[in-house]
């Protein structure tokens, strides 16, 4: 039997972008993905789909599998002979009890690694835009945990030697006991105006801090209503998030934002969004389908070489284009020398990643503009290949034919209208919404049956204005019209934008 081997796998404290090279590819190729409270969604979802995920729970007072019975589960996968990854949130030794499933995993001898994280203690506080040493400020900085009440006698924490002005205090775990703990750093001889900020959900898109100081930071949390997971931090280096705060500052920092492009598209835009502080939210409201009449697509693919120009009006077409080509036990050859015009950036990219190289990629991606641009390149009685989505615009062939070209247009694949239960609850939750083609603005309006309230006062924003016109006439008011007609460029046109 093949062994197996449990990864203690730090997933960092939320941010997705933060999570290990290592631990990224552990979790891609997971068997068995045991996770809890702490665990980031999207990280969770880097897990293959044929992955068995167990959550464990874990929140303060509220475990859901007791910590003898995870440190069981463990060995019991392990010998099974799977490949195990227990994530743990930020690092797996720091208060994480990856030492004791390390030990439990080692006494009944099953391989195991470590595999460490960004820890929380260090990573929430940078968000908030505070280092946790400085050279003007501390030559050290301690991480406890305040999860111990400083009341109780036998304390294992000497209070009276954290209360040192010369150093940062890092408290996890502290938030239930902050009263207490501030109380008693003050009895211990630390100013009671000595700056402490409280960061909970460090590095998420709900990322919160408030400061304040030993002797009003508990009122501020209450009044704030701050509650676990948050990171206490104790020392003069809080004053320094004044000058150096960053993530959550942006104009898109906290904000919801609905993507409705369809899942592989998708995640390019989300990671994105994540960096900007966003709270990125899914709702794939198309998905890119074969054309009803294969033949044809495939076809077109066989006998391109008859072509004198191929024209690709987005990747999917390009995809599909490969796609149909492998079907028939082809390749890129199948192209010959055939001229190919791509229509957008993101196009002649996917083009390149194939080893091509568009002939004519226009600056303008309006059907008029690419037409003038072929015409230019092209003389009367030269063929045309139109390779794009059903039920396109017919500007462009339109315009081709009227000046002597021969164009065939062929549906590579078609876009087809999903529905989402959850449309309504996820634009409950948004406050901008982001339209990256035509279809997925007619799929939105049909997946709300036409009843537009929802999306109301919400800024709406579109990749570009062929987008923004088919969004107008649904009744839509948009907000952003993107220059660059791509997702980053849509992402750029909305961070460019003051969000209300
Ligand atoms: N191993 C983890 C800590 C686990 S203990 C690490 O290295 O980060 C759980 C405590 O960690 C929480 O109560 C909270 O104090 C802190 N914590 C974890 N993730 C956090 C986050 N994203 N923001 C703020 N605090 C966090």
């Amino acid at each position: 039997m093949r062994r197996g081997k449990v990864s203690l796998v730090g997933a960092g404290p939320g941010d997705p972008g933060l999570l290990t090279v290592k631990a990224a590819r552990l979790v891609a190729r997971a068997e068995v993905l045991i996770y809890d409270y702490l665990a980031a969604e999207p990280i969770v979802a880097l897990a293959p789909p044929h992955c068995q995920r167990i959550y464990v729970g874990k929140k303060a007072g509220q475990h859901t599998l007791p910590q003898q019975e995870i440190d069981a589960l463990l060995v019991r996968l392990g010998r099974e002979g799977r490949r195990v990854v227990r994530l743990k949130g930020g690092d797996p030794f720091v208060f994480g009890r990856g030492g004791e499933e390390a030990e439990a995993l080692a006494a009944a001898g099953v391989a195991f690694e470590i595999v460490p994280g960004i820890t929380s203690a260090i990573a929430a506080p940078a968000y908030a835009g505070i280092p946790v040493t400085h050279r003007e400020h501390n030559a050290q900085f301690v991480v406890c945990t305040g999860h111990e009440d400083p009341g109780k006698l036998a304390s294992t924490i000497d209070w009276a030697k954290l209360a040192d002005p010369h150093r940062t205090i890092v408290m996890l775990m502290a938030m239930g006991n902050l009263r207490e703990i501030a109380g008693c750093l003050m009895a211990e001889g630390l100013p009671a105006q000595t700056p402490v900020a409280v960061v909970r959900e460090g590095t998420k898109p709900d990322q919160r801090t408030a400061t304040g100081t030993l002797a009003t930071i508990a009122d501020v949390v209450e009044r704030e209503g701050l509650a676990a997971p948050a990171v206490v931090v104790i020392g003069s280096v809080v004053a320094l998030r004044e000058r150096i705060r960053w993530f959550d500052c942006g104009a898109l920092a906290g904000k919801g934002v609905l993507i409705t492009r369809p899942p592989e598209d998708a995640g390019e835009m989300s990671e994105r969004l994540y960096e900007l502080g966003a709270r990125p939210i899914s709702a794939p409201l198309i998905a890119i389908e074969p054309p009803h009449d294969i033949s044809a697509a495939r076809t077109a693919v066989e006998h391109a070489g008859a072509y004198q120009w191929i024209v690709f009006t987005s990747r999917n077409g390009v995809r599909a284009f490969f796609e149909h080509a492998a079907a028939l036990g082809r390749d890129a050859r199948v192209l010959g020398g055939v001229k190919i015009a791509a229509i957008g950036s993101v196009t002649a990219q996917t083009l390149r990643a194939h080893g091509l190289r568009a002939d004519f990629v226009p600056d303008d991606y309006v059907a008029e503009a690419v037409a003038d641009g072929l015409l230019e390149r092209t003389s009367a009685g030269e063929r045309v290949l139109l390779y794009r989505a059903a039920g396109a615009r017919d500007v462009l062939p339109e315009r081709l034919r009227a000046n002597g070209r021969i164009c065939e247009v062929v549906a590579a694949y078609r876009t087809r209208a999903l529905g989402d239960p959850a449309l309504r609850e996820k634009l409950a939750r948004a406050d901008v919404l982001t339209f990256a083609s035509s279809s997925t603005v007619r799929a939105f309006v049909a997946a709300l049956d036409g009843d537009l309230s929802p999306s109301r006062g919400k800024t709406v924003a579109c990749i570009g204005p062929i987008t923004a016109q088919t969004a107008r006439e649904a009744g839509l008011h948009v907000d952003v019209v993107a220059e660059v007609h791509t997702a980053d460029g849509l992402i750029d046109a909305l961070e460019a934008t003051a969000l209300t």
